[in-house]
């Protein structure tokens, strides 16, 4: 069994991602749970350039396989933005609300009709002693909704509370975690990520 680093810091995420990854025979740790800080700027053009980032600056600080993934939202009206920016859409240290208000102002006006929007995700999995050409497994997942006219919900994180799913008519926030698991662009991506069992053996 491998041992693999998850190259996050955001404690929704590694739950999120461990609880993706039970099935899976390997054993996880993560950066906090080793102590080490890596420093990352997320300056790539994609989410996987991104992603293959954090997860390289992992495995060279710990020496182990490394985990990461980068998400964010794309809203069909603003041609989707806020995309790779979505962590710092209201500025480099903007809170999820600050985020929240700016993309709810952006919206303004604009009917429920043309609010449609996606979440999407790449995970990677970086494995430092394979021969390069086969050192890096790159997935994608993406979570089809549409933004509300106001935040509802009080779970999860970041745009939760304003991300509709219409089969459901409530937002990610109000369905919870164990709903998010099962459906999301994360779970998705690594959901797919899993599916090589050859890179965790
Ligand atoms: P990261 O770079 O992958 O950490 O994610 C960038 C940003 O996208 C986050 O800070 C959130 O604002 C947004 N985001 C990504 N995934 C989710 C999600 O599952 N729910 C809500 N917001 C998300």
């Amino acid at each position: 069994m491998i041992k693999v680093v998850l190259a996050t810091r955001n404690a929704h995420k590694m739950d999120e991602i461990r609880q993706i990854l039970d099935e899976v025979p390997v054993e996880i740790t993560s950066l906090a749970e080793l102590d080490i800080e890596v420093d990352v700027t997320e300056d790539g053009d994609t989410y996987t350039a991104n992603a293959l980032k954090k997860a390289w600056a992992a495995a060279r600080a710990t020496g182990l396989a490394a985990i990461s993934d980068d998400s964010g939202l794309e809203v069909d009206a603003l041609q989707g933005a806020p995309g790779i920016m979505s962590s710092r859409f209201a500025g480099e240290n903007a809170t999820d609300e600050e985020n929240n208000l700016l993309l709810l102002s952006m919206l303004e006006g604009v009917p429920e009709g043309e609010r449609g929007a996606r979440f999407v995700c790449a995970a990677v999995l970086v494995l430092p002693q394979a021969p390069p050409g086969e050192d890096e497994i790159t997935c994608n997942g993406q979570w089809r909704g549409r933004i509300g006219l106001r935040p509802c919900g009080s779970h999860g994180f970041g745009y939760d509370p304003l991300f509709i799913i219409p089969d459901e008519d409530a937002t990610v926030a109000e369905l919870g975690e164990a709903y998010k698991r099962r459906n999301s662009h994360r779970a998705k991506a690594f959901l797919a990520l899993a599916k090589h069992r050859e890179a965790f053996d």
